[in-house]
């Protein structure tokens, strides 16, 4: 989609630090991170949120939750890591491209803001 800043990155036309790319998902650092690892994973696919998913998306977001897999342990996060999708403005989403954020490295505490 013209104009979002993921798409972008996905196409290869923003600059971002990549972690993984296949046909269906992208995975980069966030640009502001919240814990010594932070990462982004998306599906190539402009969608803009969970609201928006439908049963055809189901195929790339199942291999979405491989890649966080296969990212958490290269990032060597399995004793313990966080998976956060925000939806819609009142949970704080801010790029209207479905995106993970996988983050890990300290200590995460719980009830989130
Ligand atoms: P949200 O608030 O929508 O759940 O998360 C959006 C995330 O995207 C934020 O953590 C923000 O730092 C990150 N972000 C926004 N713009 C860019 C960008 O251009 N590049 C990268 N790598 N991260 C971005
Ligand atoms: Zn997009």
């Amino acid at each position: 989609m013209r104009g979002c800043i993921f798409c972008q990155i996905v196409r290869g036309d923003a600059p971002a630090r990549l972690v993984h790319q296949d046909d269906e998902i992208t995975a980069f650092h966030d640009a502001n991170p919240q814990a010594p690892v932070h990462l982004l994973i998306v599906p190539n696919r402009h969608i803009e949120g969970v609201r928006d998913v439908t049963p055809g998306d189901a195929p790339a977001l199942g291999r979405l939750f491989v890649v966080a897999r296969q990212l958490a342990e290269a990032f060597d996060l399995l004793d313990g890591y966080r998976l956060v999708v925000n939806d819609g403005p009142a949970a704080g989403q801010s790029v209207p491209h479905l995106h993970v954020h996988l983050l890990g490295a300290r200590s995460l505490s719980w009830p989130p803001g």
